[in-house]
Order: structure tokens, then C-alpha cells, then sequence
């Protein structure tokens, strides 16, 4: 099946703009990995006509409230993402093809910024990966997400080493690939990234690929080649970014981080979702 829109995140933002996708009529589908931002806050008092309620809470209501309008809404995690004709989705546990897609996936927290200031550090390994054929890459994650990356840069690079920062391995590697499990200590340079160092030893290197944790909405922005400024994405006033069909709305886009900015972009984004498709 291909929908009229998918939408990566289920907070605010994502679900925003389902329910209004669904009820100009179009279908939708919604992926969230988790509950976004509004898991960590304890007491919300400040979005209108609710005096007190928990993030959690929050979440949960527009969940349910999308549902009972009969809305997809998975939990999943996308970690990949392709523009052929349609948006291709693809998640730890499926694929799926949307005419549009919305990148409504929060801000991002899996940066790394020990390393951030070198050169020679990527986010990206289908973007980066081709510039270091031979040489040796430090992979930092250890997750699914970390195993898709790795499969990306297995086809470019012969020496990679995953560094799991401490925590353990969730995913089962292609034989062959090192990895080295304890904490990160520091990371070493000049301009360029030289080394990273653990309690184990020094590792020279001559690139380092990130993937930490699950796949953020900057990963997937880069992975796409979309437009960034301070790591928020760049949007244009009718929220599209800058390949056609591809929208965003709420943190992902920078600005005010609150639920009411959330809300009014998911709305606004459905509208634009929906003049887009009328044009098409
Ligand atoms: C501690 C704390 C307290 C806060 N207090 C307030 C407050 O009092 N008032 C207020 O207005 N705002 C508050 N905020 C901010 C508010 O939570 C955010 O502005 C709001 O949640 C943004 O909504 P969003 O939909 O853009 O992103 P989020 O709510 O962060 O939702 C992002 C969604 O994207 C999903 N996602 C991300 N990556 C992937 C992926 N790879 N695959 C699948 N899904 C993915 C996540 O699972 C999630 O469903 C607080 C935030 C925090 C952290």
C-alpha cells in the first residue's frame, strides 16, 4: 500500500498533522520510536486549556486520539529512508512507501561532541563512506541503527573498528569487524580526527562514522541531503524542505522547543501536505 503521507514521530508534531491529514481525507501512516521529548517531562503547564498534565500523559491522549480516528500509528524505528518516485521507509521491522513523507522526529540527542570538532568525523555513511575506501574508520554505536550504517561502509571500507562507548552490543556483527566495548576516554587531533582512546588502548584512525544510539532526525536529514542550519532543518514557509514532498514540522525545524509550536506546525503541515498533493 502506498500512503499519502508518512510520518516519522509520534509526539506532538506527527500526530498533529495525522489527524488532520485524516480528516481532509488522505491516508497516513505514523512511526514513532518512543514518546519524544514529552517522556522526560515530569509536569507540562503551560499548553492551553490544560492546567496541569504530564509529558507522558500528553503523549498517550494524542496517541489515543489519533487512533480512535483511525489512524496507523507503529512503534518502530525508522532507520533508513530513500526518495525514488515515493518516499521509501525503511524501519528495524519493515519497509513502507509514502507519496509524501514528514520528518517530525524531534531534536536531535545522539551528537557526539567529543568528536564534533574534528574534521574527518561523519554522520552519514552513505553520504562519507566512499571518501575513505582503505583507511581505517572508527564506528561508534552499538545498535541496529549502528549494524545499517556498518553494512553501508562493509561495501567501501576494509578496516573498521565499532567502538560501543561502554554499553553492550545489540546486535550481532558480520564476522571479521572489531570492536572494542569499553568507555571511550577521549578523542584525539588536530584539525583532523587522529585517534580514540579508551581505557584499553589508543586506536588510530583516519575517519569516524557516528551512530549512536537510534537513528535521529538529523541522521536521517543527512542521509537525504537536506538543508540544515544549527542543526535544526531548514524548511520553507509552506514547512517543505528542500526536496519536494519531503515537509517537517515541530522541534526537527528549530526555533521555540514547546508543545504549542508542535501543534501549530503539525497543523500547517497538513495543509501544505494537502494543497502539495492536490497540485501533484
Ligand atoms: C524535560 C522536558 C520538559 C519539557 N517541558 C515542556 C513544557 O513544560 N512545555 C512545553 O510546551 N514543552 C516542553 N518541552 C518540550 C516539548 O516536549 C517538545 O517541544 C515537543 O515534545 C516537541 O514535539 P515534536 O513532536 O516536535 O517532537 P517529540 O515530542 O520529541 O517527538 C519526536 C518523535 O519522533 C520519534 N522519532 C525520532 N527519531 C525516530 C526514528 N528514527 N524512528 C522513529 N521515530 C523517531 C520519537 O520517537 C517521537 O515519537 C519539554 C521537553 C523536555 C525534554
Amino acid at each position: 500500500m502506498i500512503y499519502d503521507a508518512v510520518i516519522v514521530g509520534k509526539g506532538p508534531a506527527g500526530i498533529t498533522c495525522a489527524i488532520y491529514l485524516k480528516r481532509y481525507g488522505y491516508n497516513v501512516l505514523v512511526i514513532g520510536k518512543d514518546g519524544g521529548a514529552l517522556e522526560g517531562a515530569s509536569l507540562i503547564e503551560n499548553y492551553y486549556g490544560i492546567k496541569q498534565i504530564s509529558g507522558k500523559d500528553l503523549v498517550k491522549f494524542g496517541i489515543e486520539q489519533a487512533i480512535s480516528l483511525g489512524i496507523e500509528v507503529l512503534t518502530d524505528e525508522v532507520i533508513n529512508i530513500d526518495k525514488e518516485v515515493n518516499f521509501k521507509v525503511t524501519t528495524a521491522r519493515g519497509l513502507y512507501e509514502g507519496k509524501t513523507l514528514v520528518l517530525a522526529c524531534g531534536t536531535s540527542r545522539n551528537r557526539y561532541p567529543l568528536a564534533d570538532k574534528y574534521e574527518g568525523v561523519s554522520y552519514c555513511a552513505t553520504c562519507d563512506g566512499f571518501f575513505y575506501r582503505k583507511k581505517r574508520i572508527a564506528l561508534i554505536g552499538n545498535s541496529l541503527y549502528m549494524l545499517h550504517e556498518l553494512e553501508v561502509l562493509a561495501n567501501m571500507c576494509k578496516d573498521i573498528t565499532v567502538f560501543t562507548d561502554g554499553l553492550e552490543l545489540e546486535v550481532k556483527l558480520p564476522e571479521g569487524v572489531k570492536v572494542v566495548s569499553d568507555k571511550i576516554i577521549n578523542v584525539d587531533g588536530d584539525t583532523h580526527i587522529k585517534a580514540i582512546v579508551t581505557k584499553s588502548g589508543r586506536y588510530e584512525i583516519d575517519g569516524c562514522f557516528i551512530a549512536r544510539g537510534k537513528a535521529s532526525g538529523f541522521t536521517l536529514a543527512k542521509h537525504l541531503g537536506l538543508g540544515l542550519s544549527d542543526n535544526a532543518l531548514r524548511v520553507d514557509d509552506k514547512l517543505m524542505t528542500n526536496i519536494s514532498g519531503l515537509f517537517a514540522c515541530g522541534d526537527v525545524t528549530g526555533g521555540l522547543l514547546q508543545v504549542s509550536k508542535a501543534v501549530g506546525e503539525g497543523a500547517n503541515c497538513a495543509k501544505s501536505i494537502s494543497d502539495y498533493l492536490k497540485n501533484k
